[in-house]
């Protein structure tokens, strides 16, 4: 930059400036109004230069030479003079593992009040104190730190706060670690996830003897508490790609499952040990496997079921009387099912009628009036109503082609594909 060449257009937007303002301004903020119409590597070496040219061209230079800022109260001589290292060393001290991060900060409104005003009398808006701040700051940790900085999903948000007093508050948010992997649930009788007490909402009641739930366990506080202490966070959250009845199994290579662990110290595990304790701490009740780190999206991707993904489940049936093999074989005719909302979950689902697909059954006679069937069938479709027929609200049903009445007594999940 040449003051032999000094742009015409740039002095007199400097020149207005100052006149509106009628005070002073810092380098930073000099520059930073210019940035988008003079070159530079930074704000600082913008604002030398516009400081120069005002100099030259006026006789306020007691004004230019004035260290106080009237737009940003001298934040940025704050934020450079040692506070990124005190960031810095507040991060290291607080042992948070991290890879991305973003800063945010908090600025006093008074500032932000005249920005607007100052930028409200310029032809184009420039960047933001804040953005400008943040910036900043991220670039001081990427270089020290060796952390990169993610926009859309970081590890860990670094929040500044410069609104009490110019002294340093600082927060560090940790957003949540995905854990993803499957489930085999060994027994009956436990639910997928906590079931908090119905009277007194999980506080602690006599009906459920002061547990705050209906269950002792589940297959959720068989498995997060785990992870959350070798993540070190804090509490839980627990997806699974749907769910199986507390009295259903979930056998085969087991149900897909979404951990999501609230601020995590910690996010490099080692996941095969941590396989192994969960399934050593509940063998013969609950396994896990494949356990992997997943992003965030996968928490709702496991949820989406469509008719795309079949289930296989092994249901006992029991029959009010026999029948014969040959009549058995009319249960191959099972196809296309339509099925009324189930008397049993209609108070919490919408009644509505849903087609689904019988892709495969297998009957099997254990006894003269006991089957075992092995149904492949689309994602959604009720077993023990396909079975029973649910008062001819699921149709047609093993009741209804059977001619006798037909109860589900034991049912396991073999296979979840999604
Ligand atoms: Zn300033
Ligand atoms: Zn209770």
């Amino acid at each position: 930059m040449n003051n032999a060449e000094i742009n015409p257009i740039i002095l007199e937007k400097a020149l207005k400036i100052s006149d509106t303002i009628g005070s002073t301004l810092c380098t930073r903020c000099w520059g930073r109004i210019f940035s988008q119409d003079i070159e530079g590597t930074n704000n600082q070496e913008r604002g030398e230069y516009i400081k120069q040219i005002l100099m030259e061209k006026t006789c306020e230079n007691d004004n230019l030479n004035n260290d106080y800022c009237y737009i940003c109260d001298n934040i940025f001589q704050f934020v450079e003079n040692g506070i990124m290292n005190d960031i810095k060393n507040n991060i290291l001290d607080s042992k948070v593992e991290f890879s991305t991060f973003l800063v945010g900060c908090r600025i006093p409104a008074e500032i932000i009040r005249k920005q607007e005003y100052l930028y409200s009398k310029l032809d184009s808006e420039p960047e933001s104190i804040k953005k400008e701040i943040n910036r900043e700051i991220g670039k001081f940790l990427c270089l020290e730190m060796g952390n990169k900085v993610d926009f859309d999903n970081p590890n860990l948000v670094i929040m500044v706060d410069f609104k009490t007093n110019m002294t340093l508050n600082l927060e560090l948010q940790l957003n949540p670690l995905f854990v993803e992997g499957r489930y085999r649930k060994l027994i009956r009788g436990i639910p997928q996830t906590k079931w908090p007490c119905r009277k007194c909402k999980g506080k602690g009641c006599e009906y459920c003897n002061y547990t705050g739930k209906l269950y002792m366990e589940s297959v959720e506080e068989l498995i997060s508490p785990l992870i959350i202490k070798e993540a070190h966070g804090i509490e839980s959250k627990f997806h699974g790609a749907g769910r199986e009845d507390i009295d259903v199994r979930m056998l085969g290579n087991g149900r897909p499952f979404v951990v999501e662990v609230k601020e995590p110290q910690k996010r490099t595990l080692n996941l095969t040990e941590l396989g192994k304790k969960i399934n050593l701490y509940n063998a013969g009740k609950v396994e896990v496997s494949d356990l992997k780190l997943v992003g965030k999206e996968r928490r709702s991707q496991i949820k989406t079921s469509s008719t795309s993904t079949y289930k296989v489940y092994r249901a006992i049936v029991d029959l009010d009387k026999e029948v014969s093999n040959d009549n058995l074989k009319i249960l191959n005719s099972l196809d296309v099912i339509e099925q009324r909302t189930p008397l049993r979950v209609s108070h919490r689902r919408a009644d509505l009628i849903r087609k689904r697909r019988v892709r495969d059954l297998k009957v099997k006679k254990l006894d003269q009036e006991r089957l075992e069937l092995i149904i492949e069938c689309e994602g959604g479709l009720y077993i023990k109503e396909l079975i029973s027929g649910d008062e001819f609200r699921t149709k047609p049903s093993v009741t209804s082609l059977l001619q006798t009445p037909a109860r589900c007594v034991e049912l396991d999940v073999l296979d979840v594909q999604n």
